[in-house]
């Protein structure tokens, strides 16, 4: 059954890709973007073609006030909502930890980590009120495995994992389910440091030989929402390749 959803870091990648695949489901859709505007108002109207509603709301996820005004402007616009993807994230140059600055470490925790709680604090009374819902956080194969010069991504990485533990079981009496969806390397921007050798060694890395596509990772989140996972909560889904088995 189609819901309203509200979608952190939509106006790009596999954010923007969920957007896409909820609203060809017929499902509402609130897209949140911090600096890409016209990306998300582009999207907004995109989506509006598929008559569903869509509608961009700008906030910095990081910030605790703009999370809580975001969830509140989620609903208010769609009247209600019955499922949070908490997907916005940011990730660090690859360095060792001695060489990461407190300021890069604490910018880090706060865009991928303290982001969805601010935002899962602010969202999770009105799905409680409903007595229905569905909550799905995007973590990384690093928050599974630990990345090498990647420690600040991958401590955030587990902490969401943890998070989405923790909450399934808060939330499953409220029927409410919790899950995430754990990407390995995925074409978006976040990756296009990249140069074609980095490319092609992540691709020999991966079982399916070849890296994945946003909409790839979407399809696993739009799955965790809907009700064809009505009786999964608490799970990690691997969305990478095989990289993790
Ligand atoms: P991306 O293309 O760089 O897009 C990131 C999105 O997050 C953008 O929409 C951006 O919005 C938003 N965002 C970042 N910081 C934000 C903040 N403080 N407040 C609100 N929005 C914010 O990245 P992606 O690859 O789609 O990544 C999406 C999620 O998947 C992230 O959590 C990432 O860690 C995870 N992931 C990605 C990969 C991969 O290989 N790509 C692998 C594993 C996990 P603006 O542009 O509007 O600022």
């Amino acid at each position: 059954m189609a819901g309203r959803v509200l979608i952190t870091g939509a106006s790009r990648g596999i954010g923007a890709a969920a957007a896409r695949l909820f609203a060809r489901e017929g499902w509402d859709v609130a897209i949140n973007y911090n600096s890409s505007r016209e990306a998300a108002r582009r999207l907004a109207a995109e989506l509006s073609g598929l008559e569903v509603r869509a509608v961009p709301i700008r906030a910095d996820v990081s910030d605790p006030e703009q999370a809580e005004g975001l969830v509140r402007e989620a609903e208010f616009s769609l009247g209600g909502l019955d499922c949070v993807v908490c997907n916005a994230g940011i990730a660090l140059p690859q360095q060792l930890l001695t060489d990461t600055k407190v300021e890069q470490w604490r910018r880090l925790m706060s865009a991928d980590l303290d982001g969805m709680f601010y935002v899962l604090k602010a969202a999770i009374p009105g799905l409680v009120r409903q007595k229905r819902g569905a909550i799905v956080t995007v973590s990384s194969m690093w928050g599974l495995t630990g990345g090498s010069c990647e420690a600040a991504y991958s401590a955030a990485k587990a902490g969401v994992i943890g998070l989405t533990k923790a909450l399934a079981k808060e939330l499953g009496p409220s029927n409410i389910r919790v899950n995430c969806v754990a990407p390995g390397v995925v074409a978006t921007d976040m990756n296009g440091h990249l140069t074609p050798q980095d490319l092609a060694a992540l691709e020999e890395e991966t079982p399916l030989g070849r890296i994945g596509a946003p909409e790839e990772a979407a399809q696993a989140v739009v799955f965790l929402a809907s009700d064809r996972a009505s009786f999964i909560t608490g799970q990690v889904l691997n969305v990478d390749g095989g990289m993790v088995i």
